[in-house]
């Protein structure tokens, strides 16, 4: 008999496992995939670690976090800075100071705040992305930035999407150029594959497993499941499915030391197919003759496709918690798929390890004192 049967070998599943293993409870965990690693998933392309389900960078404020994965990890000192390529003219990216002088010439943040005064749009309450973008910075760098990548990512209009979306990337008055904030940044060497081995060392794990193909016995051998998929799969999609953005990839091998000179570069325009190319050596660097590249097309999604982008609309909204609320009383949720939120790496480890403090308060008899993590379905 198992303490927790866990549903998934991603993030969630995997702290949720170590935690509550380090703490005696016996766990297995069970994943529909053939490997481990959720969607962070990289692998070994002659030396070169490929992030098989689009990039990952790893980024926290939270020094908790930060400990956690580095027992698991070295991380370099990456820090994601990506260009954007509008049309063929090469671009600073995300909004800073180069960005406006590539742009406009200016040299100081006095002349950027100027400048950038003049090109916003008065628009008092934004309702959407597009006027929210607008407001901020004005057509031109919501033509050149935003207009076509998020049209391609998202397969429809900025204007009939929340501003929540872009919200998260900064524009700064400022000569720096990184894509985060935050106070840790970094890409474990060796590719994340080996950082979740680590993970799961000495726990059960049983790859191409699906649950859901013999639900009733997992359920008999444990005293909870923690379930990290989709809350519409785990139900027969009987209320309906909750829709997502999908992608695909184009992979190549390329008999070059370096391609493109940098891990990402973005296509911002509407015409090209693809949001962006990585090239995976610039994440991990390695001395090799060949080089890995991916083209990303966003894709439209349907039952059966990899979730990559939540469409976070009041529908689906509605969907996710009429699926909750039929949770039974010994499941567990989270993580990026049950929760229907696109998180960050950070997020979704700060909430399994809150999770398993919890669970360990349970366990002991101790008085419930944690509040609901906020990334955590309230049950
Ligand atoms: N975005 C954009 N231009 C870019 C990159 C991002 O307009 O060159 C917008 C786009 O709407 C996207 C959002 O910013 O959905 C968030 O981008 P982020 O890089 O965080 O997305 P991710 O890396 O998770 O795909």
């Amino acid at each position: 008999m198992y303490d927790y049967v866990i549903v998934g070998a991603g993030f969630f599943g995997s702290v949720f496992a170590r935690r509550m293993t380090d703490a005696g409870a016996k766990c297995l965990v069970i994943e529909k995939r053939g490997h481990i690693a959720g969607n962070c998933y990289t692998d070994d392309v002659g030396g070169i670690h490929v992030h098989q389900y689009g990039p990952h960078i790893f980024h926290t404020n939270d020094e908790g976090v930060w400990n956690f994965v580095n027992q698991f990890a070295r991380f370099s000192r990456f820090s994601y800075r990506p260009k954007v390529n509008f049309r063929g003219r090469m671009l600073s990216f995300p909004i800073n100071l180069t960005t406006l002088h590539q742009l406009w010439g200016v040299k100081t943040p006095q002349e950027a705040e100027r400048r950038l005064e003049a090109e916003r749009v008065p628009i008092e309450n934004p309702a959407n992305l597009e006027e929210w973008v607008l407001s901020q910075v004005g057509q031109e760098i919501y033509e050149t930035f935003v207009y076509g990548y998020t049209k391609k990512q998202w397969g429809r209009d900025p204007k009939e999407l929340p501003s929540s979306i872009i919200r998260r990337l900064p524009i700064r008055l400022t000569w720096n150029d990184d894509y985060f904030n935050d106070r840790f940044c970094g890409i474990p060497e060796g590719g994340y594959t080996q950082l979740f081995q680590k993970l799961l060392k000495g726990i059960a794990v049983e790859t191409n497993v699906d649950f859901l193909g013999d639900q009733s016995h997992f359920e008999s051998i444990s005293d909870r499941i923690v379930y990290t998929g989709p809350l519409d799969r785990l139900f027969q999609y009987q209320l309906g499915a909750n829709d997502w953005r999908g992608l695909r990839f184009e992979q190549q091998v390329i008999q070059s030391p370096d391609y493109q000179g940098i891990a990402a570069i973005n296509y911002t325009d509407a015409e090209t197919p693809y949001t962006r190319c990585v090239e995976h050596k610039h994440f991990d660097p390695v001395r090799s003759d060949h080089t890995v590249i991916t083209h990303e097309y966003p894709a439209d999604w349907k039952v059966g496709d990899e979730m990559y982008y939540p469409v976070n609309n009041e529908q689906g909204e509605a969907l996710q918690q009429r699926y909750a609320a039929m949770l039974p009383d010994n499941y567990l949720i989270g993580g990026r798929l049950a929760t229907y939120r696109y998180y960050d790496m950070h997020q979704v480890i700060a909430s399994a390890m809150h999770l398993a403090d919890k669970e360990m308060q349970r366990r002991s008899g101790r008085i419930l004192q944690l509040a609901p993590h906020p990334l955590e379905t309230r049950r």
